[in-house]
């Protein structure tokens, strides 16, 4: 018994310090990039207003419990491994890790799009969603800024995957690996506030179905559109896209710096 809590404490520990590094990557380095391409970046903020030092540290602290929430949710995907129920394979075939990571971020997709319309239920949002609105002007800090309630919905994803897919073979590690700093890339760039995709990017066929920094911004700003992830399309087939947001893109995306400008530090 002692023995099963030990394992379970040295688990929650691993998944709790690789989870903050991640974080810490994704966050901390969107920030410092963005900092010292400030020349670029800066005018290409899309709110008037500026996110405070205070916004940052709430940001911060709120991800902090979420990571500590993930480390235990973990715990479940520990324990369909230890059990034999998810086989982990071998060996690597890249073609294989390559369909594994799509179908594990299409489906991300898919379930996030839903969850985070289920926490706008009026039922749901104030205890479990209300806590990562409270950044009206997001910044990368802002990617694990959740409420307890809303960390557990967001970190069942992978159990519910991995057992999806147990059923169809052995999960790659460097599959789910692929996945998770694919999503807290995209996730600290949507919080960003700032948008970098250039002019025509949301309405042309070979890029517009992905969602840019603006969608996820406008979702923060307004909250009722844009509740997409990684795709614009589950908001486009379900008719939840921003009205305005080609123009509201296009308005920020067409800014560009003046030579001689001075930009704030
Ligand atoms: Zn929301
Ligand atoms: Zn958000």
């Amino acid at each position: 018994m002692t023995g099963t809590l030990l394992t379970l404490g040295d688990h929650w520990m691993h998944s709790f310090t690789t989870e903050m590094v991640r974080y810490l990557f994704g966050a901390a380095g969107v920030a410092l990039v963005y900092w010292l391409l400030r020349r670029w970046t800066a005018p290409r903020r899309i709110q008037q207003r500026a996110a405070t030092l205070a916004d940052r540290r709430r940001e911060l602290w709120l991800s902090v419990q979420t990571i500590a929430i993930f480390g235990v949710v973990d715990l479940i995907a520990f324990a369909l491994i230890a059990y034999g129920v998810v086989k982990i394979a071998h060996g690597f075939d890249p073609a294989v890790v390559a369909i594994q990571f799509v179908a594990m971020v299409i489906f991300h997709d898919a379930y996030f799009y839903w969850m985070h319309r289920g926490l706008h239920l009026r039922m749901m949002f104030r205890r479990a969603h209300a806590a990562h609105h409270l950044s009206r002007t997001p910044t990368s800090w802002a990617a694990y800024a959740f409420a307890p309630i809303e960390s557990v919905f967001e970190a069942l994803y992978v159990p519910i995957f991995l057992l999806g897919l147990s059923l169809f073979g052995a999960v790659y590690p460097l599959a789910i690996f692929i996945f998770l700093g694919h999503q807290i890339a995209r996730n600290a760039i949507g919080h960003s506030g700032h948008e970098l995709a250039w002019s025509g990017f949301t309405r042309s066929p070979l890029t517009g179905w992905l969602t840019t920094t603006t969608h996820h911004d406008l979702h923060h700003s307004e909250g009722r559109y844009n509740f997409g992830l990684y795709f614009s399309w589950w908001d486009r087939m379900m008719g939840t896209e921003h009205p305005r947001y080609h123009e509201r893109f296009e308005a920020v995306a067409g800014r560009k710096a003046i030579e001689g400008d001075t930009v704030p530090a």
